[in-house]
């Protein structure tokens, strides 16, 4: 077999064999196969697209270049969740304790914030204390006991879909959906959860900008998943504006705990509900409705919080923060945002909210910077609220007294209008 030939076909529109996926992947990762070798079947691929066996030969291809996780002696109740990156996105802060205080396990591992987009490791760790580096055997043994572990993403997982992204990263190659969906898939079915849901966020602070696109990759990975025998749903979700009222890190944990305590921003209330519903009905069997009836159950006894507490606690944060989360919001530096003018809200858009929170400090522009965990906004008012000239907007955090880049990017993200916007759909589809 030829990498030669492979391109070729490729680049004919044909589909290839199970034998010529496997031969790429393995003679990439062995360095037996070029960089710019790659790169032309990888354009090759944008260009002509991929069968659905040929994603699942890709898929598997990566999935098996490096370790997996066994989550069988948990049965069928492991479930996972995985959301396509967004500005403000701390479902898995709320989602994680819910599911674990009705009975499913949650073997999760997480990744960082890049760019606009937050990483829930990078919260739980603003935490101090929180320990995101467990041993297989402790991230094993936690779930067990409690129900719920949260680390970081190991670099031994799927390892080839690693290498592919950074190449993609840098020859335009990312927007193609067999390869988004592949990429996350291999991670994923690597971490051997039995129910997977995605949350495909589409908008402008997401890969995807509109919701028919976000459909198909939606479709791509259902179907891998349930290609490897996995139970997979999808919601297909509003991205174009920040989701909910905090962005950053220790500000994110500051609202999930408001979640917790029934007192949440209702969009983001009603996404971690919805995600966590399906999450339920997947791993317990049971039907929506009454999975919907248990998810608002273990928010209103406050079981879910008390899950967070013992989370939290387990992995070496102080429970003080759930306590008493306002000690979250310690920043050494705060400045409030005020309205120029009076009007509604009718544009708050996601990606420059998260371009802002990271000139605070809150996010990074390559991977392995440093964050200030204290860094973040937290919005007074959403999309459609009316706000008169002079009101406050949004509160900023820093650990510097540097605001103005950060303010100069508010200005240009949050637009007035005369005329109340028309509500935007929250959750577009369930699939
Ligand atoms: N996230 C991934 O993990 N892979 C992609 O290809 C795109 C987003």
């Amino acid at each position: 077999m030829k990498i030669y030939d492979i391109i070729t076909k490729k680049k004919e529109g044909l589909a290839l064999t199970e034998e010529e996926i496997f031969f790429t992947i393995d003679g990439y990762m062995k360095g037996e196969i070029a960089d710019y070798q790659i790169s032309a079947l990888l354009m090759a691929i944008c260009l002509k697209g991929m069968s659905r066996e040929e994603t699942l030969f890709l898929t598997s291809a990566m999935l098996n270049s490096g370790e997996t996780v066994d989550l069988s002696a948990f049965s069928g109740l492991t479930v996972d969740k995985h959301s396509t990156g967004g500005v403000g996105d701390k479902t898995t802060l709320i989602i994680a304790p819910i599911v674990a205080s009705l009975g499913c396990k949650v073997a999760k591992m997480s990744g960082r914030g890049l760019g606009f987009t937050g990483g829930t490791v990078d919260k739980l760790e603003s935490l101090d204390g929180y320990d995101a580096s467990l041993s297989s055997c402790d991230f094993l043994k936690q779930v067990e006991e409690i129900g719920v572990c949260v680390i970081g993403q190991s670099p031994n997982l799927a390892p080839a879909d690693k290498k592919l992204y950074a190449l993609r990263d840098v020859t335009a190659t990312v927007d193609s959906i067999p390869l988004i969906a592949s990429s996350i898939m291999s991670k994923k079915l690597a971490s051997g959860s039995h129910s997977i849901v995605l949350d495909v966020k589409c908008g402008q602070g997401a890969f995807m900008k509109e919701p028919k696109d976000a459909t198909t990759l939606a479709k791509a990975m259902i179907d891998i998943g349930n290609g490897f025998g996995k139970r997979v749903c999808a919601l297909v979700t509003n991205m174009n504006v920040p989701l909910g009222y905090a962005v950053g890190n220790r500000t994110e944990v500051w609202e999930a705990v408001q979640v917790l305590r029934g007192k949440g921003e209702m969009r983001l209330t009603e996404l971690c509900v919805g995600l966590a519903t399906q999450m339920v009905s997947l791993a317990l069997d049971i039907d929506k409705q009454e999975a919907e009836k248990r998810v608002n159950f273990a928010i209103t006894s406050g079981m879910a919080l008390e899950k967070m507490k013992e989370w939290i606690k387990r992995q070496g944060a102080d429970i003080k923060y759930i306590e008493c989360p306002e000690l979250l919001l310690n920043a050494k530096h705060t400045k409030d945002y005020f309205a120029r003018e009076s009007g509604y809200i009718e544009k708050i858009q996601a990606d420059m909210v998260g371009n802002a929170s990271a000139e605070l400090g809150a996010g990074r522009k390559q991977l392995g910077d440093g964050i200030d965990p204290t860094a973040g906004i937290i919005f007074h008012k959403s999309f459609g609220d009316f706000v008169s000239k002079g009101e406050k907007i949004a509160t900023l955090y820093s650990g510097s007294n540097d605001f103005d880049s950060a303010c100069a990017i508010l200005t240009q993200a949050i637009r007035l209008s005369d005329t109340q916007p028309e509500a935007q759909k929250l959750i577009y589809e369930i699939i």
